[in-house]
């Protein structure tokens, strides 16, 4: 049995920094991502974006602050398991060590357990209609990847969150058109950024909704409905871009016998949850003064990781003492 100091479960900017501080402490890593790559929602889902509220960095793309993350949680070389989705947890009460049980494996074994989960293994909700779904990723986009892709093209932006009007925004400055539906005329995205739309000349349309998507290889129309009147337009589109929230479940947590506060898992001010061993840090989290940010979950990591050391070998003090102090070959 090759049992691991630490796992950590999500290799978002939390779970990675847990990681680089686990490695700082010695510990034994191993970090598991159901996703194909590190870095969390800053991968997944606004890559192109800019963070200006990350230490350090005045201004940096989600996507660079992923690839740093990952590099620097690479410096203690954790094992790292992608394409993984953590189903399980169970205490295996003779051997003192947890198992954790994934889709594609039981052999993982811990000490000490950090839950960096973010939103969950959370997916982008689908459009309910019919449609080509060889489009997807083509010419329908669940998320930003490549925002060049939107230039010169007439794009059709659905939803009324703050990705939607921010891409929007963003997207009207180099497409050639940019339409908004919103099936509703309440957005959810700030409003200073709903009023940034109509100086940017998006052509905003509420109560719209979309009714089907036209096209042979690629997106070339959609039709439109009001759907106060049911009165139908047909618009040429190229590009489309749903962003309409994302499906979350998190039930699954409650049968690993953890205590949670709605959609969240109950921490102490150490990051400890209820079963011994097991930390939880980042959006995953709550504590009376939770804020789900990049900054806070960073700072979450430490606490969680520095506190698993204290529990892994009781002798051991909590503080790590200053990185400047080491002389570490990176
Ligand atoms: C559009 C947008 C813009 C944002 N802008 C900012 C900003 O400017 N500044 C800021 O501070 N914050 C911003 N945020 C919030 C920020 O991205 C989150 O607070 C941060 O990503 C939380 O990090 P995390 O590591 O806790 O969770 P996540 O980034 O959600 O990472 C969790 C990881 O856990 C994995 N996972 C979940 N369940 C499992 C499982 N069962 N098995 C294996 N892996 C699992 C997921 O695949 C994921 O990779 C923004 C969020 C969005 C959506």
């Amino acid at each position: 049995m090759d049992v691991f100091d630490i796992i950590i479960i999500g290799g978002g900017p939390t779970g990675l920094f847990g990681s680089f501080y686990a490695g700082l402490r010695g510990l034994k890593t191993k970090v598991i991502d159901v996703l194909p790559e590190m870095g969390g929602q800053l991968s997944a889902l606004y890559p192109e974006k800019y963070v200006y509220d990350v230490a350090g960095h005045p201004k940096i793309l989600a996507k660079d602050l992923a690839k740093n993350l990952a590099t620097q949680s690479q410096l203690f070389k954790p094992m790292v398991c992608l394409g993984e989705k953590v189903t399980d947890l169970v205490w295996m009460q003779n051997e003192s060590v947890w198992q954790i049980k994934t889709d594609k494996s039981s052999d993982h074994y811990t000490k000490a357990i950090l839950l960096a989960l973010g939103a969950g293994a959370c997916v982008p909700k689908k459009l309910d209609i019919d449609y080509n779904h060889a489009f997807d990723n083509n010419c329908i986009f669940y998320a930003v990847k490549n925002k060049d892709y939107f230039r010169d093209k007439n794009v059709l932006i659905i939803g009324g969150g703050d990705s939607a009007v921010d891409w929007a925004n963003e997207f009207s400055a180099h497409s050639k058109h940019v339409t908004l539906i919103h099936r509703r005329d309440q957005f959810r995205a700030v409003q200073t950024s709903v009023e940034e739309m109509a100086k940017n000349k998006v052509d905003v349309k509420t109560f719209y909704e979309l009714k089907e998507i036209q096209g042979n290889g690629q997106v070339e129309n959609v039709v439109i409905f009001d759907n106060r009147t049911g009165k139908e337009e047909t618009i040429p589109i190229d590009a489309i871009l749903i962003s309409i929230g994302f499906v979350i479940n998190l039930d699954f947590l409650k049968s690993w016998g953890l205590k949670m506060d709605v959609n969240a898992i109950s921490v102490n001010e150490k990051m400890e949850t209820n079963l011994a061993g097991v930390y939880a840090a980042g959006d995953i989290c709550s504590h009376p003064a939770k804020l789900k940010l990049i900054a806070t979950g960073a700072a979450e990591a430490a606490t969680a990781v520095n506190f698993a050391v204290t529990y892994i070998n009781p002798s051991a003090k909590a503080f790590p003492g200053h990185s400047s102090n080491l002389n570490l070959s990176i």
